[in-house]
C-alpha cells in the first residue's frame, strides 16, 4: 500500500514529465475508481497547463492554470506508469502530454481516488481541512505533539496514526519513529517527557526523508519504458523483524494494537 514517502517520490517523478507541460489529451478507461470521476475532469485538463505538483498527507495534487487542482490518491494499489509501453488493463486514467509524454493511474483494486478540486479552496477540502500538520513540514514541532498529547491517556502510537494529529503517517513510519526515539509504543501519551518528544519529532522525519532518498534512487528508472512510479523496498529497524535481535542485544517483538501490528523492542523503548 502506498504510504506518504511512496506518494512523494511518485509527486518528483511525475512533476519530470508533467511541471511546466500542457496536457494535450485526457483518456478515462472506466467511470469511476472508489467513486465516479468528477464531471468535467477530461474538459478541464484538455488543453490545460500543470503550474506545479504538490503532496498533501497521501495525496497527490497536480495544479493547473484552469484554477483546478487534480487530487489524486492511490489507494490500496494504485501506481502511475510512465510512458508504458503498451497499455495494461488496469490503466483507467491516461494523460497525454504536449511534449508526447504518455503518463497512465493503473490502479486493480480501485481503492484510489481522482477529484478536481478549486485550488484557492484546496485547504477547505473536507478530506484535508481537518487534517494535521505535515510531518516534514516546520508545523510538525515538539510543541505540537505536547499540545496534542496533553491530558491524553491513549498509548502514544494510536495518536501518532491520527491523520488530525500528524497528517499522512502510515504504521510502518509510527513503529519505526518511536523505536528511533526510544519511546514505548503503549505509553500513555500525557506522560512522555519533553525530551522524549525533542527525539520523536526527528525520528518522524528522518525516517520518511531516509524512505524518500531510497525512493528517490529508484527515480532513474522512472524514464524506462514501462517504468513505474512509488514503490521501492526499505530495510526497517522493528518493523516486520518480530524475534530478530536489536541492535541493543534486545529482541524484536510484536504485539497487537487497535487492530495493526506493533514492532518494537522492550529493552531500548522505555
Ligand atoms: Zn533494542
Amino acid at each position: 500500500m502506498p504510504e506518504l514517502p511512496e506518494v512523494e517520490t511518485t509527486v518528483r517523478g511525475l512533476a519530470r514529465y508533467l511541471d511546466g507541460a500542457k496536457i494535450a489529451r485526457v483518456a478515462l478507461n472506466r467511470p469511476d475508481l472508489r467513486r465516479p470521476f468528477p464531471p468535467g475532469l477530461v474538459q478541464t485538463l484538455t488543453g490545460a497547463t500543470v503550474t506545479g505538483l504538490g503532496r498533501r498527507a497521501k495525496y497527490g495534487l497536480i495544479h493547473t492554470d484552469r484554477d483546478q487542482t487534480m487530487v489524486f490518491h492511490l489507494g490500496m494499489s494504485g501506481r502511475w506508469r510512465i510512458e508504458p509501453e503498451r497499455a495494461e488493463k488496469h490503466d483507467h486514467l491516461v494523460l497525454e502530454t504536449g511534449a508526447g509524454h504518455v503518463l497512465a493511474l493503473n490502479d486493480a483494486r480501485r481503492f484510489g481516488s481522482v477529484d478536481l478540486i478549486d485550488t484557492a479552496a484546496l485547504e477547505q477540502w473536507p478530506p484535508f481541512a481537518a487534517l494535521g500538520p505535515e510531518p516534514l513540514g516546520d508545523n510538525l514541532t515538539p510543541r505540537h505533539l505536547h499540545q496534542a498529547f496533553k491530558d491524553r491517556v491513549a498509548p502514544v502510537k494510536p495518536l501518532l496514526l491520527d491523520q488530525r494529529i500528524v497528517a499522512g503517517l502510515g504504521n510502518i513510519y509510527v513503529c519505526e519513529a518511536l523505536y528511533r526515539a526510544g519511546i514505548r509504543p503503549d505509553k500513555e501519551a500525557g506522560k512522555i517527557s519533553r525530551p522524549a518528544l525533542e527525539r520523536l519529532v526527528p525520528a518522524i522525519k528522518t525516517v520518511l526523508a531516509e524512505s524518500i532518498e531510497a525512493g528517490g534512487s529508484t527515480i532513474r528508472d522512472y524514464a524506462q519504458p514501462n517504468g513505474e512510479l512509488g514503490y521501492f523496498a526499505a530495510s526497517w529497524r522493528v518493523y516486520g523483524r518480530e524475534g530478530e535481535a536489536c541492535d541493543c542485544g534486545g529482541t524484536v517483538t510484536r504485539f497487537n494494537q487497535g487492530g495493526r501490528s506493533t514492532f518494537w523492542c522492550a529493552k531500548c523503548q522505555k
